[in-house]
């Protein structure tokens, strides 16, 4: 059993946790910074087994030009783009209504609206690079206890071994009882909303197009995949997923066919369903001297707009910067100088997305009809209006703030 010392210690390796592991290496080498890494959930780079860990599930997500550029930065774009399916048009549209906007990579002159990648394929690029760099592995181990002492955080692993880090990065997914020791409060806010994910195979070539019909039980998201496969995130509310999730296939394809229509031609299989409980998470505090939250456990996203990874790698990507302008200067990880850099560069951005993504929620969730008459307006409006339908795609886009 060993008690260490490290100037940064990240506790979660998953999309979050891995990707800071991934952007902190230049700034750990430049200024001979040691890291490390807890993950609780064991590891592989086999894809048999990557489906166990928590954070890359069957779940794909959708990327945003902003975040391809990152990945690029941190170099493992290129093995990402492997799986990386691009998004050329969108295509929004409500059930019973005659309101459809559509949202174009052409008209915008970029190559893709964004792209969709597996999780468990992001995954593994993730942690292929992160065990080729020189930083403390401990996986799998969990971080069971954390307590404050001068100059950082005392960290109790489960694998027996103690940690003392100058910073601590909680990137836990806010699920571990962590924040909640440290006496961070979260506001939370159910949308007694369940997310049902699973994969699909479509009849007919998908020619990267994007759907997000919204129904009256909430947004149906189908996304493009590799080959003739798409990805589903069908919202229900709380407790109806359940009769979905025990359907076999059969039923299951027939039932989201008479919801979605036809529009993407004929579901003919589906892979493993999986239900995610949606709520609006905010932790009420990102940093505290020697601490800074990030992804999940900072903020949790309903998942119609796509935003919760795209926010949170941005996030990643601040604070290596404030920890670039800081250190030179002599300021230490932990130095509430950094960290008020890093808060200050975060706040306007999570305020607009997470304004952004629970505004659509509210307003596609409320049944008034004056209310469904503005929204298909609003469709309409965007598809007519050309300027204000850009800034909603450059936004979902991850270009604009
Ligand atoms: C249905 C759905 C669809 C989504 N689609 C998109 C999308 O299209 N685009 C997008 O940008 N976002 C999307 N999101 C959001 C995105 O999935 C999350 O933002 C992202 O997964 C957050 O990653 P994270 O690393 O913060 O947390 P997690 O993925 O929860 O990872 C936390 C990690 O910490 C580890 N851990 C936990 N406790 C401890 C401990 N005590 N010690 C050590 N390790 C620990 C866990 O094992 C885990 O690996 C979606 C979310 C959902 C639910």
């Amino acid at each position: 059993m060993q008690s260490r010392r490290v100037d940064i210690a990240i506790i979660g390796g998953g999309l979050v946790g891995a990707s800071l592991g991934v952007a902190l290496a230049p700034a750990a080498a430049r200024h001979g910074l040691e890291v490390a890494v807890i993950e609780a959930a064991p590891l592989s780079v086999e894809p048999a087994s990557v489906d166990y860990q928590p954070s890359f599930d069957a779940r794909a997500s959708a990327i945003a030009q902003g975040s391809r550029q990152h990945f690029e930065h941190l170099g493992v774009w290129s093995a990402i783009a492997r799986e990386a399916e691009p998004i050329r048009r969108i295509h929004v549209s409500e059930r019973g209504r005659l309101g459809v906007t559509r949202l174009s990579a052409d008209e915008l002159h970029v190559e893709a609206l964004g792209y969709v990648i597996p999780n468990a394929w992001m995954g593994r690029v993730l942690h292929e690079r992160l065990s080729a760099l020189p930083l403390h592995w401990h996986c799998p181990a969990k971080v069971e206890d954390i307590a404050a002492m001068p100059g950082g955080y005392h960290l109790q692993l489960s694998d027996g071994n103690r940690l003392e880090a100058g910073l601590t990065v909680l990137a836990d997914g806010g699920r571990s009882g962590l924040k909640e020791r440290l006496g961070i409060a979260s506001r939370e806010a159910s949308y007694s909303q369940v997310a049902l994910i699973a994969n699909l195979e479509v009849s007919r070539p998908h020619r990267g197009m994007a759907y997000e019909r919204f129904t009256d039980e909430g947004p149906i998201a189908l996304l493009p995949l590799t080959g003739n496969r798409m990805a589903l995130i069908w919202t229900h509310h709380a407790g109806e997923e359940r009769a979905r999730l025990a359907l076999d296939d059969g039923d299951f394809l027939d039932e989201l066919q008479r919801a979605f229509g036809d529009r993407a031609g004929r579901f003919r299989r589906v892979g493993e369903r999986h239900a995610y409980p949606l709520s609006l998470i905010t932790a009420e505090e990102q940093v505290r001297p020697g601490l800074a939250v990030l992804g999940n456990a900072a903020h949790a996203l309903h998942p119609v707009a796509g935003q919760g990874f795209n926010l949170a790698l941005r996030g990643v990507m601040d604070l290596v910067a404030a920890l670039e302008a800081g250190l030179p200067n002599g300021q230490s990880p932990g130095d509430m100088a950094v960290l008020g850099d890093f808060e200050r560069r975060r706040e306007g951005d999570r305020h607009n997305v997470i304004r952004f993504s629970d505004g659509l929620i509210r307003l596609f969730g409320i049944d008034h009809p004056l209310l469904s008459h503005a929204r298909a307006a609003g469709l309409v409006g965007l598809n007519l209006v050309g300027p204000l339908r850009r800034t909603l795609a450059r936004r979902a886009m991850g270009m604009e703030r």
